[in-house]
């Protein structure tokens, strides 16, 4: 029991897991994060806290660590705790079967989970899944242009569930709006959002710039896993050390911001889902022809040129290399929270 405990701290920072050599070494650490959790603990005390899950390694890490640490728990969410995905539309065969899997463990740990699929209402009428966007409106995404799918396919489609959720949960008076999250901050204060970004991909980190009013006076966000120095291989080691399988990364099978292997990765897995991309690729080409600029999916050189570079490039890695590739890249790593 008492081993279990060191590994899990292990991990927590790189002198740990690389520095320290004795016992006594790894008490005197361990004590210096508790007491870093214990003075953030403090600062904390929230009614709500929620986890922003996206069905990647990350995330999971997050709710792994909130069954399993007690510190953690107590640190980061001391009262109510629920999980919330929104779905895309587009995920992975083997990210659905992962968040199957998350749903059955929730139940199995007392612990809400909710996957807003797009037939529960809070998906945009013109945002229902990420395929239909592109086929009703001709555009394809295109890594050179702002994003908006983590917007409308994530964010606002988690922030609608939840006004809806506590307007429910907390017997609030008023919904609509945003009109339940002021209602709760007056009562509660503010809701916390635990995301996962892990340590070396802070700039994924939203700068609050852009944020609406509401959301700047009644969300706090958290992230945890850089507070806790935590970079992606320690959330593969924190996993495995609580007895539990490391999912695949998670993004949409057509992220514009995937690169050239995990395209040829595309190729080799979903050719039917690449063809239909390039179709939608062509069919914005044909709907912009008359702009000064019309880029596709990674700019001037479109997916089937690019396919070829690829080809070209990565050619001779196997399945067997380009699956390990894919197990460790790829999410929505250009998009801020
Ligand atoms: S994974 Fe890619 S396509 Fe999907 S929402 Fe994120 S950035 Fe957009």
């Amino acid at each position: 029991m008492k081993k279990a405990h060191i590994l899990q701290y292990d991990l927590f920072t790189d002198k740990l897991l690389n520095g320290a050599t004795t016992l006594e070494e790894i008490i005197q650490a361990d004590k210096r994060d508790r007491e870093n959790l214990m003075q953030k603990r403090y600062s904390n005390n929230q009614k709500l806290t929620v986890l922003s899950f996206g069905g990647g390694q990350d995330s999971t890490a997050l709710l792994y660590l909130y069954v399993n640490d007690k510190a953690f728990r107590s640190t980061y969410a001391p009262n109510d705790f629920v999980v919330i995905m929104s779905d895309t539309g587009n995920e992975h065969e083997y990210t659905y079967e992962h968040i199957e899997y998350i749903k059955t463990y929730c139940e199995k740990h007392n612990i809400e989970f909710y996957f807003i699929t797009k037939d529960m209402g809070f998906h945009g009428r013109t945002w229902q899944s990420l395929k239909e966007q592109y086929r009703a409106t001709s555009t394809c995404g295109s890594n050179r242009f702002r994003k908006n799918c983590t917007v409308n396919l994530k964010i606002n489609v988690i922030y609608r569930f939840l006004e809806d959720y506590i307007y429910t949960r907390y017997k609030l008076r008023t919904i609509g709006e945003k009109a339940a999250y002021w209602e709760f901050v007056e009562a509660f204060g503010k809701i916390t959002v635990l995301i996962g970004i892990a340590q070396k991909e802070e700039k994924r980190i939203s700068d609050n710039k852009d944020l609406p009013a509401w959301m700047i006076s009644t969300i706090e966000k958290q992230y945890p896993l850089v507070d806790l120095k935590m970079d992606r291989k320690a959330c593969q080691q924190y996993i495995l050390s609580v007895g539990e399988k490391v999912p695949m990364p998670s993004n949409c099978k057509i992220c514009p911001y995937m690169n050239l292997v995990e395209l040829l990765w595309l190729y080799r897995n979903y050719p039917g889902d690449f063809d239909e991309w390039v179709e939608f690729e062509a069919n914005k080409i044909i709907k912009f022809k008359d702009s000064p600029v019309n880029l596709g999916v990674f700019g001037e050189k479109l997916l089937p040129e690019a396919l070829k570079e690829a080809e070209a490039l990565y050619g001779h890695m196997t399945m067997e290399q380009l699956n390990e590739y894919k197990m460790s890249h790829g999410h929505c790593v250009q998009s801020q929270y």
